[in-house]
């Protein structure tokens, strides 16, 4: 999918630091960019590419710092715009990690291209998306490269966080935080690039926690929003969650054979753990009257269940899922961490 070339006006610390660079032509010549997955970090290192090398406007791209509406990000009609859009541009690399890792071979191979002077581009751009996926090996390569700098040449590493890579590697970079989307960029997003509704994207937008790309993959998993909508609802409702605390007293089978139905799904268990631990939040948040929902097309529904469930059980509750998770991360058999997980779900209403 083509970058989002918008993105720097969602993330306004890295679109001032970002700009300040280029207005003083002192441009560091590695970059780190660090924040959650999703949260455009790759487009952001694509679109500042474009400002490095446009021959348009890049003092509008200044310019647009000071304005509450930003400017032309960069001008996106110049040449060289125009082939780092398409992918086209010899002097734009893009290494991402390759079956979740990226070796050393690849990392050789980027060093000798960046010995060579670049070919066309005012300055050349190397995006290494990923980077904590490199292997120690390929880390160490890389350092070189940052110990002796190529000529009008700028690295780009991103990360979710600066402790996932090697210290002596942060510690060359210059580093940028991302912070998660607006809530409303990520609905906006969700209408525009796959036809959502407006009270699809509105509904799905919250659950992604920022992120544009699980937005995205919730929305196209399903073949459409309304799908994924429906099968959110179905786990709450399968999880017994949605009634107050007398889906305890429904029969035992009735929980162990929703654990067993969601264990045989089991590359999208995390993500049915995440829906029922937001719902569970937002059950928290309603106490408190706190506008801040991830579900916020069921708030009336909540509300009921909020108000008949008492404050320690739903804690507990949360905390039988975050044991869920910790223990499918520890390679527990997922169906036997199911299973646990509900019955703890429903002994916490009995406590
Ligand atoms: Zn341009």
């Amino acid at each position: 999918m083509e970058p989002d070339f918008d993105i720097l006006k969602h993330q306004k610390h890295a679109h001032r630091l970002l700009g300040a660079f280029l207005k003083s032509g002192h441009i560091p010549h590695a970059l780190l960019f660090t924040g959650i997955e999703g949260s455009g970090k790759r487009d952001a290192a694509f679109t500042f590419a474009m400002a490095c090398n446009c021959e348009e406007s890049p003092t509008d791209w200044v310019q647009g710092l000071k304005k509450t509406v930003f400017g032309p990000i960069p001008c996106g009609r110049c040449l060289p715009c125009r082939k780092i859009v398409s992918g086209n541009h010899p002097d734009m690399i893009l290494l991402a990690p390759e079956r979740s890792v990226i070796k050393i071979a690849r990392i050789r191979q980027l060093c000798h291209e960046l010995s060579l002077k670049p070919y066309e581009a005012k300055r050349r751009v190397a995006v290494i998306v990923d980077a904590p996926w490199m292997t120690p090996e390929a880390g160490n390569a890389l350092l070189k490269i940052l110990e002796e700098p190529p000529p009008q040449t700028l690295l780009i590493l991103t990360a979710v966080q600066r402790s996932d890579l090697l210290p002596t590697l942060v510690s060359r970079c210059h580093s940028i935080r991302f912070h998660p989307l607006p809530e409303s960029h990520i609905a906006a997003a969700l209408q525009n690039r796959l036809g959502l509704s407006a009270d699809e994207a509105d509904a799905l937008a919250p659950m992604a926690n920022g992120s544009l790309s699980r937005a995205l993959a919730m929305a196209n998993r399903e073949a459409g929003a309304s799908k994924w909508l429906n099968r959110r609802r179905a786990i709450i409702s399968a999880s017994g969650l949605d009634r107050p605390e007398s889906f305890s007293f429904e029969p035992l089978t009735l929980s162990l054979a929703f654990a067993e139905r969601l264990s045989d799904e089991k590359e999208r268990i995390p993500e049915a753990l995440d829906i029922l631990q937001c719902y569970l939040r937002d059950l928290v948040a309603l106490r408190w009257a706190s506008p801040h929902l991830f579900n916020k097309d069921l708030t009336h529904k909540m509300q009921y269940v909020s108000q008949h469930t008492r404050l320690e059980v739903l804690m507990t509750q949360i905390e039988a899922i975050q044991r869920a998770q910790r223990n499918l991360t520890a390679n527990v058999n997922p169906r036997l961490a199911l299973e646990t997980m509900m019955i703890h779900l429903r002994n916490a209403c009995h406590e």
